[in-house]
């Protein structure tokens, strides 16, 4: 199968509510452009190193995520181009790209990420935390950002269940705040989870983007 197939594939599997971020780290360019060619333009990085490179080589009509873990000192490299962030997991990062976008006079798209995995690896805000950022920020100190929604990964496993009770956890806080009166500049629109093992759960949860790499561009070598 090429990699127009397997994207064409996977689009077919989602429901229209739910967007595929296609994730290139560690592929070529010239794999990703045979992604372009078959008209993507919503791609995932998850180092900020290498969405920079690959945003200066590849075509300027790409919309770029960035998807892993941001450190505050790395945010001025993307901020000029970068799409969305699906992985601000502070009140300090966050701050630091309003300030970077404030600087370029531009408004940057940022998801909050949610730790709902068992494992301990990964990054983000557990609910708690999740809720006192919602609820002790000054959002109105914060216009050069927009938080459009949450990101999360599930445990990496076979259990279906619970990588589906997990995306479940999300899905009701997402809904929890999109019934409260919120800042203009934090609402939820956008919901990402889902990966190559987990997307079909995912967009079965309400997903609205899904971010697949492997079932694309076969195993990351
Ligand atoms: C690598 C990565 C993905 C995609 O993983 P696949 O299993 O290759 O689909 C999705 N999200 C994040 C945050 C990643 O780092």
């Amino acid at each position: 199968m090429s990699i127009k197939d397997n994207i064409f594939n996977t689009r077919q599997t989602l429901p229209d509510s739910c967007k595929l971020v296609v994730v290139t780290k560690t592929q070529p360019l010239e794999k990703i452009m045979e992604a372009y060619h078959a008209g993507h333009r919503q791609f995932g990085e998850n180092k900020v190193q290498e969405l920079d490179q690959k945003h200066d080589a590849l075509p300027n009509d790409i919309e770029w995520h960035l998807i892993g873990h941001l450190q505050t000192n790395k945010v001025k490299y993307i901020a000029p181009f970068v799409n969305l962030i699906h992985s601000v997991d502070s009140l300090k990062l966050l701050q630091e790209i309003n300030k970077q976008a404030m600087k370029l006079n531009r408004v940057i798209d940022c998801l909050l990420q949610v730790h709902i995995a068992k494992e301990e690896s990964k990054f983000g805000l557990s609910f708690d935390e999740l809720h006192t950022l919602v609820s002790s920020t000054d959002w109105s100190s914060l216009n050069n950002v927009r938080v459009t929604g949450l990101m999360g990964m599930a445990t990496f496993t076979d259990d279906a269940q619970l990588i589906r009770d997990e995306f479940r956890s999300l899905k009701s806080a997402f809904d929890h705040l999109k019934l409260k009166s919120l800042p203009a500049n934090l609402q939820m629109i956008e919901l990402s989870m889902g990966m190559s093992n987990d997307y079909k759960i995912a967009a079965e949860e309400g997903s609205t983007l899904v971010r697949v790499g492997s079932a694309i561009f076969g195993q990351r070598g």
